[in-house]
C-alpha cells in the first residue's frame, strides 16, 4: 500500500487524536501516529472484502487515501476501535424500554455496555406506565418515566469516568403519554438529567389538534385506555416555552419518521439516537460517516465550483467503507447484532458545508445556497443508492429486504444521515455538519501560546483584495459578526455570515433542503439570538413542520449557563 508521508492536520486535530484516538500501551504512552491510525482503520475495514472474494488491497488503499486526504471520515468509534480489542464501530443505538423492572434495568445495563464502547443510546420511555399507576405485584404505585430517566442518567454519569467519550442519551416520550407535562419540564433545572437530550414525539393527530385548537387524548400504555384529554395548543405552548427557556425539549415528528421507516414489518420507530439524526428500531444500531464538502470544490475561492466527479468517487468509496464496517463490527448484544445485520443501515452524510459555501462565494442565508444544498444532497443520495444497489448485486441485498418498502434490491435499508460531526470535523479542520461558522477569527491556546487563527478562505480572499493586515486581524478577534465592519468590502461581508447573523428561518430552510434527500434525519441546531421571543420559536416549529423536517432542536444564545451535552464532546 502506498503510504502518505504528510497529513494536513491542524494543531487542534493533533491534540484530539493524541488524547483520544491514537493507540496507547499499558503505561498510557502513544504507540501510533495519526498516519498509522488511518492505516490501521483502512486495513481493518477493507478485510471485510475477503468474505465476498473481493480483493482487499485496492479497497484498503482507497479507504486510506480518502481518510488521509480528509475527504471522508467515519464516526469516531470506527476510528477509535477498528482493530482494537473492542471492535465496536457504531455511534448510534436505540434500546427498547419495556414496562417491567427487569426490562428497565436490563436497558440500563445494555446502555452502560454501549457507552463504554463509545456509542450513544436513544430510548423511548413511552411504554412505561405513568406515575401513580398501579403496580400489581407489589400493590404499590409506579414512579413513571421521568423518575426512571434519573436512574439512567446516574448510571451514565458513573460509566463515563472510564470511557474515551462521554455517554450520551436521547429520551423520547410520546405527546399522548399521561406524564407528558412532567416530561416537558424535566430539564427546566439545568442541573438535572445532564446526560440526556430530550424530545417530545409529536403525532399527526396531535398536530391536527394544534391546528384546529382542539383536544387530544392521553393514553395509559399499560391499559391502552384513554385516561384524560388535553388541550393540544396548551401542551404545544408548553414545549415552545421550555425550548425558548433553555433549548429543551426538542421535538420529533414521529408519524413522519415512520412514513420513512424502510422496514415497517419489523416494527415502529420510537426513538432516535442522542443527537436526533438517526431514527432506529429498538435494538438497532447505525454506523455513520461524513464527506468533507469543503474538499469537494475546484477553482479559486469565492468563485469555485463543485467537483462532482470527485464527489461521486468519494461517495462510492464511502458507501463501500460503511457497508464493510457492518461486517467488521462486533456488537455488545446478540439482539443488536441480529437487527443490524438484517437491515444493514448506514448513514453517509456531510461536514464542511459552510466552508464549502464560502469557497463557492454563496451566503449561507440565501436561496442559491439552499438550492445548492438540495442539489448536492440529491446527488449524494442517488450515488449512494446506486452504489448500495451495485453492492446488492454482488453481495446480496440486506437480509430483511423482502420485508422492506423497496422494489429494487439495496445492500442497505438506509444510506444517508447528516451527523453533527462534533469531533471528526475538528479532525478534518472544517465547519461541523451543515452548521454555519461561528466566527472568522479564533483564539487558540497551544502549549503556552495563544494563537490567532483566521478562517483560511477569508484570509485568502482578504489577501487577494489587498486588505489583509495585522490591524484587520486584531479587529476581527473576539467578534461573532463582521457585518458592521465597513473596511471590509460589502460583497465579502455578504458571503462571510456567521451563526450570529443568520436568521432562524434560514437554519430551518437549510435543514429542510438537506432532509429532502436524506433517508434518516438531519442533525441541526436552529440558533436564535438571546432576544428572540416565544413567538419566534413557535414560528420556527411551524415552518419546520411545513417544510418536512423530521424534528427540530433550537438553542437561544445564552439561555444555558453551559451547553450540556453539546456535540463537540469537549470533555
Ligand atoms: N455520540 C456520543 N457521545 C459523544 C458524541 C457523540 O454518544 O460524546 C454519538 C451520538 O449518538 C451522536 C453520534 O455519536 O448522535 C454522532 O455524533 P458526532 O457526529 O458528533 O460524532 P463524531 O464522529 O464526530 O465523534
Amino acid at each position: 500500500m502506498e503510504r502518505r508521508k504528510e497529513i494536513e492536520l491542524s494543531e487542534n486535530a493533533e491534540q484530539i487524536l493524541k488524547a483520544r484516538y491514537l493507540k496507547k500501551n499499558g503505561d498510557g504512552e502513544l504507540i501510533e501516529t495519526p498516519e498509522e491510525m488511518f492505516y490501521r482503520v483502512a486495513r481493518n475495514i477493507a478485510e471485510a472484502n475477503q468474505k465476498y472474494d473481493e480483493p482487499v488491497e485496492p479497497a484498503a488503499q482507497k479507504f486510506y487515501d480518502v481518510m488521509t486526504a480528509l475527504e471522508f471520515l467515519p464516526n469516531s468509534p470506527t476510528l477509535m476501535n477498528a482493530d482494537n480489542d473492542l471492535q465496536q464501530l457504531s455511534a448510534c443505538f436505540v434500546l427498547p424500554v419495556e414496562d417491567s423492572m427487569e426490562d428497565i434495568f436490563e436497558a440500563i445495563k445494555n446502555a452502560a455496555l454501549i457507552h463504554k464502547s463509545g456509542g450513544g443510546t436513544g430510548f423511548s420511555f413511552s411504554r412505561l406506565r405513568p406515575r401513580d399507576d398501579r403496580v400489581r405485584s407489589t400493590g404499590g404505585v409506579a414512579s413513571g418515566p421521568v423518575s426512571f430517566m434519573h436512574v439512567f442518567d446516574a448510571a451514565t454519569d458513573t460509566v463515563k469516568q472510564g470511557g474515551k467519550r462521554r455517554g450520551a442519551n436521547m429520551g423520547v416520550l410520546r405527546v399522548d403519554h399521561p406524564d407528558i407535562r412532567e416530561f416537558i419540564s424535566c430539564k427546566e433545572d439545568e442541573d438535572e438529567l445532564n446526560n440526556f437530550n430530550i424530545s417530545v414525539a409529536l403525532t399527526e393527530n396531535f398536530m391536527k389538534a394544534v391546528e384546529s385548537g382542539g383536544t387530544y387524548e392521553l393514553i395509559n400504555p399499560r391499559t391502552e385506555e384513554a385516561v384524560a384529554s388535553e388541550n393540544a395548543r396548551e401542551i404545544f405552548e408548553m414545549v415552545v416555552e421550555r425550548a425558548h427557556g433553555n433549548g429543551e425539549p426538542g421535538i420529533i415528528f414521529l408519524d413522519r419518521i415512520n412514513e420513512d421507516n424502510p422496514t415497517p414489518a419489523l416494527g415502529d420507530i420510537e426513538s432516535t439516537n442522542p443527537c436526533g439524526e438517526q431514527p432506529l428500531l429498538p435494538y438497532e444500531a447505525c454506523n455513520l460517516g461524513s464527506i468533507n464538502l469543503s474538499r469537494m470544490v475546484k477553482g479559486e475561492p469565492g468563485q469555485a465550483g463543485i467537483d462532482y466527479d470527485k464527489l461521486e468517487e468519494t461517495t462510492r468509496t464511502a458507501v463501500r467503507f460503511l457497508d464493510n464496517v457492518i461486517d467488521m463490527n462486533e456488537f455488545p448484544l446478540a439482539e443488536i447484532e441480529e437487527m443490524v445485520r438484517g437491515n444493514r443501515k448506514i448513514g453517509l452524510g456531510v461536514m464542511g458545508y459552510s466552508d464549502m459555501l464560502l469557497k463557492l462565494g454563496l451566503p449561507y442565508d440565501s436561496k442559491p445556497a439552499v438550492n445548492t444544498a438540495r442539489e448536492i444532497m440529491e446527488f449524494i443520495r442517488e450515488t449512494a443508492r446506486s452504489e448500495s444497489h451495485r453492492l446488492a448485486e454482488k453481495r446480496g441485498p440486506f437480509p430483511n429486504y423482502q420485508d422492506s418498502i423497496y422494489d429494487k434490491p439495496y445492500r442497505n435499508a438506509t444510506t444517508t444521515t447528516i451527523a453533527p460531526t462534533g469531533s471528526i470535523s475538528i479532525l478534518a479542520d472544517t465547519s461541523s455538519g451543515i452548521e454555519p461558522i461561528f466566527a472568522l477569527c479564533y483564539e487558540r491556546n497551544v502549549l503556552d501560546d495563544t494563537l490567532i487563527e483566521v478562517h483560511p478562505v477569508f484570509k485568502e480572499m482578504a489577501e487577494k483584495r489587498g486588505i489583509l493586515s495585522d490591524e484587520l486581524i486584531d479587529s476581527l478577534t473576539g467578534r461573532n459578526s463582521i457585518q458592521d465592519m465597513e473596511k471590509i468590502p460589502r460583497d465579502i461581508r455578504d458571503i462571510f455570515v456567521t451563526a450570529h447573523d443568520i436568521s432562524p428561518e434560514w437554519h430551518v430552510r437549510t435543514q429542510a433542503a438537506f432532509q429532502e434527500n436524506v433517508d434518516n434525519a438531519v442533525s441541526k441546531t436552529v440558533n436564535f439570538r438571546n432576544d428572540a421571543t416565544i413567538d419566534d420559536v413557535r414560528e420556527v416549529y411551524r415552518l419546520a413542520y411545513e417544510l418536512g423536517c423530521k424534528g427540530v432542536t433550537i438553542y437561544r444564545d445564552g439561555s444555558r449557563s453551559e451547553q450540556v451535552l453539546t456535540t463537540d464532546d469537549s470533555q
